[in-house]
């Protein structure tokens, strides 16, 4: 027995040997397609150059503190972001994963305020249903209730808006640009009820990953939220710590709406699995203001930039724009879009089938005219993503009924090198699960 602590004690956890392609191979041989249980690993399990770059850099430093010394992998892959990078963002933070850049955009808006001579600008707003990481800086921004409650009395205090939910939100009758744009006023209406002087940031994941499974934003909704936080002076903070680096079919996700925030957060897919490795962006405004001012920004980890993780990056996004990956995603996404129809389409169970690129969810419901969830009790979730492993598919199912209001998803965000036979297996696992757990007679 392992001494490991899992997070699941309750589960029995497989143990990964191997790696290839888009399967991951446990201690008993056995393939298991990876369909993205956290939507990481975007270039599959055995991509040469990644390897390679990591054993090259391992070789010649692996670890220099980056309050002495940057190195020529960090150095390289943030021009190279920046080159690709939207709007104005022209620096690069490095951290360890997902959270640190949330945290890190977080403290990063304060200290722009104070020291810009804005003291009093320290509220975030963020949305319900949203999930930024588990550290309690990150938790408190995001609005995903079961994930908080039980740490509410420890998390700083934020407040949260409607998320841009078309499926479950949208009120029969109401076109879908204007329920983008009353969602989207929700913002201007909070600032004001906060005071436009109090508020610093407003934080939202360009796709919904995490809590409701490949939930995209209506278009025209980012516009009116970039207009928003402009005519405030609110930072807009991007997440695209799960929805970005191609996986919608752009390298930026905010890139499908034409808008650019103050500062961006990236992570998972930019080290693809290979090193445990975060970005956060920002301008160069943003940058100016603390470099002219104290000239320390005050988030330092051991880790940040470092050189192997930083080289893996490197390898990631040159593969990932050397061989137009994102458009790949694009293209595979559409196709999985349209084999998930046709097996589900018709599902008395499947309510919206949904997400850009390859980054899509299914929303489970017992009804698909009332779309009410299923009862929770049942733990769909749980069941589906048991029986889907001992399928040979790993999926990221969550239950959305947690929060009380919205049914159960499942999460697919495969890598992009998936092909149309993958695409068809990752089906026909998927149906072989949602046939024992979820009968088309289910009452
Ligand atoms: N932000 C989003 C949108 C995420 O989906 C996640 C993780 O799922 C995080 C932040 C946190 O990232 P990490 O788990 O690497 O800390």
């Amino acid at each position: 027995m392992s001494h490991v602590f899992p997070r699941h004690s309750k589960s029995t956890l497989l143990t990964a040997t191997g790696g290839d392609g888009c399967y991951l191979i446990d201690s008993t041989g056995r393939r298991i397609l990876d369909c993205g249980d956290a939507a990481v690993s975007c270039l599959g399990h055995s991509n040469a150059r990644v390897i390679k770059a990591v054993q090259d850099q391992v070789a010649k430093i692996a670890f220099a503190h980056t309050g002495f010394m940057t190195s020529e992998p960090a150095e390289a892959l943030a021009d190279l972001l920046i080159e690709k990078a939207p709007g104005d963002l022209d620096r690069v933070y490095f951290v360890s994963g997902g959270s640190e850049a949330t945290e890190a955009a977080i403290k990063l808006a304060r200290q722009y305020y104070l020291e810009t001579g804005q003291p009093e600008r320290r509220r975030v707003i963020a949305r319900k249903q949203s999930y930024h990481g588990n550290t309690l800086g990150a938790l408190s921004a995001g609005g995903n209730a079961w994930r908080r409650t039980q740490f509410a009395p420890l998390l700083i205090e934020m407040t949260h808006i409607a998320p841009c939910y078309e499926y479950a939100e949208k009120p029969e009758g109401e076109s879908a640009h204007a329920y983008g744009q009353r969602v989207a006023n929700e913002l201007e209406e909070e600032i004001l009820r906060l005071g436009p002087e109090t508020v610093m940031a407003f934080m939202a994941e360009p796709v919904v990953g995490a809590t409701l499974g490949a939930v995209t934003a209506v278009d025209g909704y980012y516009k009116r939220i970039r207009e928003i936080c402009d005519q405030y002076g609110v930072l807009l903070i991007l997440d695209e710590v799960m929805c970005g680096m191609g996986r919608t079919g752009h390298l930026f996700a905010c890139d499908y709406d034409g808008i650019a925030p103050d500062i961006l957060c990236i992570a998972k897919g930019l080290g693809a699995g290979y090193q445990p490795i975060g970005a956060m962006l920002c301008t160069r405004h943003i940058y100016d203001s603390i470099a002219q001012g104290s000239g320390f920004f005050q988030h330092g980890h051991t880790y940040v930039g470092h050189p192997v993780a930083t080289a893996a990056a490197l390898a990631v996004v040159q593969e990932l724009t050397e061989h137009d990956l994102p458009t790949r995603a694009g293209v595979m996404g559409d196709r999985l879009q349209s084999a998930l129809e046709l097996a589900f389409g018709q599902h008395p169970h499947i309510g919206d089938i949904r997400g850009r690129g390859l980054f899509r969810g299914l929303e489970i419901v017992a009804s698909r005219e009332t779309k009410a969830p299923f009862d929770p009790s049942l733990g769909l979730a749980g069941k589906i993503k048991k029986l889907a492993l001992e399928n040979g598919l790993i999926c990221y199912p969550m239950s959305g009924t947690r929060d009380g209001k919205n049914g159960d998803h499942i999460l697919l965000a495969p890598p992009f090198i998936i092909e149309d036979a993958q695409i068809d297996e990752l089906v026909e696992k998927l149906s072989k699960t949602l046939k024992t757990v979820i009968p088309e007679s289910t009452p």
